[in-house]
């Protein structure tokens, strides 16, 4: 159904062919529809005038009402004219500055009249001016709404350039909203509407763009932030209903002798909290439905034990299990360590990797299809499709942002009957909100609490000048007995730069730590793996000291007697990265620290982003600052994810309440009708659909 919605925005007043591509070019918007959903980033008061006198350049956008006094082109050559206006108000005066389209822009400008004049104050030659402001005649009635909250739309500096100002854009809005009159469908249920006392859609867009007071703005605001994020949550939540109706879970309803073993065994305590997603875990696996569990906890929670824990329960119902690692240095890691939790019990233990010798992994393949290898440690190698299980009854995928959707759904396949139960791990903890939308179909479990006798990791900022010192406070450390991990940022750009970087470094190390007084180790992404290997063993078991790496180590690797991490280029790191970092340290009983070495000037979220560190050692709460800095999009894990981010208006970092408020609501509509049948939520079904194609045409353009 074609509908005016789609209509090309050349169609408009003033747009054409031209202009419509530049809209689409920049800004992406070719429709009507997409006009009216390129929402206002903020309003500004119209009410408050400025005084010429009270300007300053640090002011944001702001309103001044004043005489046009002079004009004059300045400056020779084409490129270097600009057009100066004169305004004054009676506290004083003030330049307009244009430099493109002048002699347009000059014969338009009528000298001694009023103007009302919209802009951002900048520092020219030492002289506060308006590049480029809006002009209005006071009383020019061709907007819409009264002039008390003045939308203002994002742009870009080469569609201002083109004539495209705020005030254009309000017009073509205002165009395209008198052209829908009585055509906009509402696409929420009226019983949605009326339970929730939301605005009606027509009203909302008209108000989100010309507001008529602030409490209509925030109405609509509400309205269109819910929209979007209800229909995310529904979506989610049905895909996650449907499934449950669909497969059938294998149950596992005993705990035997590998699980109680392997628990009695234990050489500590389980924490409250690992207990307690251990029981939620278990009430998943014998409820007879399919489990898709994350399982959120910060570094060093104790994740990997409740992985094998809960593997163990699917082994003691007769099944195999699997583990799969981002890294090979993580699989052989969580190879060790779970080896070591199963000692002397007849849990058989399997280790399959890209260095797997062929005869090896000839044995094993064999092994997993007569059932007699109970549980699989891997990397991708595991989802290769001559990898076939007996009986695959429990996938645990571990840090889960390096694997996409599609490589978890190949593992789904590796077995004829029911699906296995699936748990995907991550250790990079992200906020609720990012959680409920990137991960919205699945449960979430979180460890949030560390085992006992954990002490923060002290975390110092120095500047590169401060080597030395930090040098010599790592030797003070190793001759303690401590290890060293001093690590290079990864530009994705370069691996070759990297190496250098990584190079010189170890260069520079090398000689501050000369052998045969000190062992130092690198590990890089340029090395093939065994050496790799050969270098990770000789830190895990303590016969180098200093291991030089690249961010490769970011995930999991755990050497308990390392007690210090030195980050180079700490700037160049995300704030997530450098928490997964420093993560790696203070697994021990000793007091652990983690220097964050920066090299030249630091820009000023660099800067907030490295206190931040120094001051925190929560992931949640770093998570949450990242979403902040950084905003969703950027955050690790959601390019991925394979969910596409279009959010016109809700900001996850921001509506969080409105998300919850949102996803409460679709829960309630799907209790009463799981597969939205009822007539009453036709427009559900039909707008999921709209939504669901837009996304798909989204995801095959990027
Ligand atoms: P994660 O994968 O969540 O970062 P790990 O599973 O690697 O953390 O656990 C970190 C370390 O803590 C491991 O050496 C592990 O054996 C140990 N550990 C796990 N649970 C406990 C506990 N309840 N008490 C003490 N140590 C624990
Ligand atoms: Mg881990």
């Amino acid at each position: 159904m074609v509908s005016l919605w789609d209509t090309n925005i050349q169609f408009l007043q003033g747009v054409g062919p031209r202009r419509s591509r530049e809209l689409e070019k920049d800004l992406n918007i070719t429709t009507f529809e997409d006009l009216i959903r390129h929402y206002p980033f903020r309003y500004i008061d119209r009410t408050r005038f400025y005084a010429i006198n009270e300007i300053d350049p640090g002011l944001a956008y702001i309103q001044i009402r004043g005489v046009v006094r002079d004009m004059k082109i300045v400056g020779a050559g084409p490129r270097k004219q600009r057009l100066v206006v004169i305004l004054s108000d009676p506290t004083g005066t003030i330049e307009l500055v244009f430099f493109k389209g002048i002699r347009w822009i000059k014969d338009k400008i009528k000298l001694n009249t009023e103007y009302i004049v919209f802009g951002k104050p900048t520092l020219f030659n030492a002289r506060i001016n308006l590049v480029h402001p809006d002009m209005d005649i006071p009383d020019d009635q061709s907007l819409r709404g009264s002039a008390g909250l003045q939308a203002v739309y994002s742009s870009t500096e080469s569609l201002r350039d083109k004539g495209f100002t705020q005030k254009v854009f309000s017009r073509l809005i205002a165009q395209v909203l008198t052209r829908m009159e009585g055509q906009i469908h509402e696409t929420l249920p009226a019983y949605l509407l009326n339970q929730l006392k939301l605005m009606p859609l027509p009203l909302a867009l008209e108000e989100i763009h010309f507001p008529k007071n602030l409490k209509n703005l925030q109405a609509a605001q509400t309205r269109l932030k819910f929209e979007e994020l209800f229909y995310i949550q529904l979506g989610l939540l049905k895909q996650r209903s449907v499934r449950l109706r669909a497969e059938d879970g294998l149950p596992f309803l005993k705990i035997g002798k590998a699980f109680n073993e392997c628990f009695k065994r234990l050489p500590f305590e389980l924490t409250e909290a690992q207990k307690r997603v251990i029981r939620e875990i278990r009430s998943d696996l014998r409820s007879g439905r399919q489990m898709n569990r994350l399982l959120q906890g910060d570094v060093g929670s104790g994740k990997t034990l409740v992985a094998l824990l809960s593997a163990l329960i699917a082994i003691d119902n007769g099944y195999q299990a699997c583990m799969m690692a981002p890294t090979e240095i993580l699989a052989n890691q969580h190879y060790n360590t779970i080896s070591k939790f199963l000692k002397g019990q007849d849990v058989r233990v399997g280790l399959l990797t890209g260095s797997t010798k062929p005869a090896e992994r000839k044995l094993l393949h064999e092994s997993l299809q007569d059932g007699s290898l109970h549980l699989l440690i891997g990397t991708h190698a595991l989802i290769e499709d001559t990898v076939t299980f007996q009986n695959l009854g429990f996938v645990v995928i571990d840090e889960q942002h390096r694997f996409g959707v599609e490589q978890r759904a190949r593992l789904w396949k590796k077995t004829d009957g029911s699906p296995p139960h699936i748990m995907v791990m991550t250790a990079t903890p992200i906020p609720r909100t990012l959680a409920m939308t990137l991960y919205g179909d699945l449960d979430v479990s979180v460890i949030d609490q560390l085992p006992p006798g954990r002490k923060p990791v002290r975390t110092i900022h120095y500047p590169a000048s401060r080597r030395g010192t930090v040098y010599s406070f790592m030797k003070k450390q190793i001759k303690e007995g401590r290890q060293v991990y001093i690590v290079y940022p990864l530009i994705r750009e370069s691996e070759k730069l990297d190496y250098e970087n990584l190079e010189t470094g170890y260069q520079d190390v090398a000689m501050a730590f000369p052998a045969p007084l000190y062992s130092v180790a690198v590990v890089h992404g340029q090395q093939k793996p065994e050496d790799k290997a050969f270098d990770m063993e000789m830190f895990v078991k303590g016969q180098a000291q200093i291991l030089i790496a690249t961010s490769v180590i970011e995930v999991g690797v755990d050497v308990p007697n390392a007690t210090v991490m030195v980050i180079e280029s700490a700037e160049r790191f995300g704030l997530s990265q450098l928490h997964q970092l420093r993560g790696r340290v203070g697994r021990g009983a000793a007091e652990s620290y983690c220097i964050l070495m920066t090299g030249k000037a630091l820009s000023k979220e660099a800067r907030e982003r490295l206190k931040l560190m120094c001051e925190t050692n929560n992931g949640f709460e770093i998570a949450e600052a990242d979403m902040r800095l950084r905003g969703p999009g950027d955050l690790e894990g959601t390019a991925q994810s394979g969910l596409v981010f279009d959010l016109h208006i809700a900001n996850l970092a921001k509506d969080g309440q409105i998300l919850e408020w949102a996803r409460m609501e679709a829960d309630k509509v799907l209790d009463e009708d799981p597969l939205l049948e009822l007539g009453k939520n036709k427009v559900l079904v039909r707008q999921l659909e709209v939504l669901g194609n837009r996304r798909a045409d989204y995801s095959k353009i990027s």
